[in-house]
């Protein structure tokens, strides 16, 4: 199969070709009929039929107008008309300028002779010299394309369009020969704990997905540390476990993965606390834990339960001092700790870590602070965005560890998004219905899932790892069985 071009969604797609070139037939191919707008099927809708010259000015004005709609809902839309009219063709490119959306030109450079035939067999041919005509168009057209601003002009060859993260216009190049990342880790996010038998069933599903991670081959599993379920993620009254019971359970179930909240939030506990939880994690999973350590933001549970909120600055402040005080309370003797805002007396807690050191990663991407901080005491930072912002967060970071004297290859960079991956455009096609909720654009469900194929993912894992990440952690979307989580195992082990 050869490779495709990977368009972005939404994008526009407009054919350009006389009649009998084949645009009709290489459009059905590509795009699911509902993204075709075609002139010849809005003739038939208005007029009598496909040939019903009579409807023509009808058919382009309805054209008009449901290529502006839809562009206006930023949905992909493919233009099937012969396209050979300059004026209206810039119009629509204009018109996806405007909005902001990608637009591309399709020539369909079919020979005269091809499309003649084509056309005589055709049960209603378009007159002879109705087709000489859209000939002589094209070789303008053909020659004009290139300069009318397009982002690109594609010969009718395979595409696909998916999440702008795994857009490619196809160049030739091809990763598939390129060596496996060395060191890059892999971590599996556990968000949700709404499995289809509910409460009572939590347990025993844990299990099986944090063993099927295991087998996959995550390196590590990381739960969320809030009191209830976030708003970006599900409605209040979900079942939402507590994240350090939660770990120490998982500390029981597995035997491999590392153990951590991604990440914990520096108001929700006093900080002490915590050193004592994480050190027992530590030993309780035999030295697999990690500490994730962020800045909190979700002030309302912080409310319900009557715990202070502190300002940002003060919380700012706290994580400081957690990130002082911590490596302190896991080491030797009872040193007594005086931070900015935390004062404790006695950092001492039996047993100490099994490791000799607990990593540390401090969650967000705060460029001024919370990186900053990251890189003067953290063993990792973990941001979220895309290929182009992390490629900016990892500059920070670096520049921020030469600025306080550490070596920048001592501060990992770790990424968190949600994904759905599919073994092929099929799977991933019915996964996106699946789980997209009732209103929700299945074009817009899979940008912000970034959903795609197993080679897609593949090639985003490694424009990630190009940019300097050393930990892709993934949220599974709609991850209800152990099964869901096959497709990334096959990601996985591409990149091993
Ligand atoms: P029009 O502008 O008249 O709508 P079109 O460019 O959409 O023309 P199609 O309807 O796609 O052209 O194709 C015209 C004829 O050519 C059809 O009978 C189709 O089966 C045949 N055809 C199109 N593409 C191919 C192809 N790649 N190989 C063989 N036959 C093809
Ligand atoms: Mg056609």
């Amino acid at each position: 199969m050869p490779p495709e071009s990977k368009l972005p969604a939404p994008c526009v797609v407009v054919l350009v070709g006389p009649s009998g070139a084949g645009k009709s037939t290489w459009a059905a191919a590509q795009f699911r009929p509902e993204l075709v707008v075609s002139s010849d099927r809005l003739r038939a809708v208005v007029g009598a039929s496909e040939d019903d010259i009579s409807a023509s000015t009808d058919a382009l004005r309805l054209l008009d107008e449901i290529i502006a709609a839809r562009i206006g809902r930023r949905l992909t839309t493919v233009v099937d008309s012969t396209g050979l009219d300059p004026v209206r063709r810039r119009a629509w490119l204009a018109l996806a300028r405007s909005a902001g959306i990608p637009c591309f030109a399709v020539g369909f450079d079919t020979p005269a002779e091809q499309c003649r035939a084509r056309n005589r067999a055709r049960p209603k041919p378009v007159p002879a010299d109705v087709l000489s005509a859209q000939l002589r168009s094209w070789t303008q057209a053909r020659a004009d394309l290139p300069g009318e601003g397009f982002d690109e002009v594609l010969a009718p060859e395979p595409v696909r369009v998916v999440p702008p993260e795994f857009a490619v216009v196809r160049t030739g190049a091809s990763t598939a020969t390129s060596e496996p990342p060395a060191g890059l880790r892999f971590g599996l996010h556990i968000g949700t704990f709404t499995p289809p038998g509910g409460s009572a069933s939590l347990a025993a599903w844990l299990e099986e997905i944090a063993v099927g991670a295991e087998e996959a081959g995550f390196d590590a599993i990381y739960v969320m540390d809030h009191f209830r379920q976030i708003p970006q993620v599900g409605r209040p009254w979900e079942d939402f476990l507590e994240s350090y019971t939660t770990l120490s359970y998982l500390a029981a179930v597995t035997s491999r993965v590392r153990l951590g909240a991604l990440v914990t939030g520096i108001s929700h506990r006093n900080v002490a606390h915590l050193g004592k939880i994480v050190a027992s994690l530590d030993v309780l999973s035999g030295g697999r834990a990690v500490c994730g350590l962020g800045l909190a933001w979700f002030e309302q549970e912080h409310r319900a339960w009557g715990l202070d909120f502190p300002s940002t600055a003060t919380r700012y402040a706290m994580l400081e001092d957690a990130l002082r005080l911590l490596p302190m309370l896991w080491g030797p003797g009872s040193p007594s700790f005086e931070g900015a805002v935390l004062r404790v007396p006695e950092a001492v807690g039996y047993p100490r870590p099994l490791q000799a050191h607990i990593p540390i990663t401090v969650g967000g991407g705060g460029e001024r602070r919370t990186l900053r901080l990251a890189a003067q005491y953290a063993d990792a930072a973990n941001v979220l965005g895309d290929v182009g912002t992390v490629a900016r967060k990892a500059q920070v970071l670096r520049r921020h560890c030469l600025d306080v004297g550490r070596d920048p290859e001592q501060v990992a960079l770790s990424h968190l998004s949600t994904v759905l991956v599919g073994h092929d455009d099929t799977q991933v096609a019915e996964l996106i219905e699946r789980h997209r909720g009732r209103h929700q654009d299945p074009a817009r469900y899979a940008a912000a899932n970034h959903a795609g194929t197993v080679p897609d993912h593949v090639g985003r894992v490694r424009s990630l790892v190009d940019v300097g990440v050393g930990e892709v952690v993934v949220r599974v979307a709609g991850l209800e069985r152990v099964a869901d989580l096959e497709p990334m195992a096959g990601v996985i082990a591409a990149l091993r």
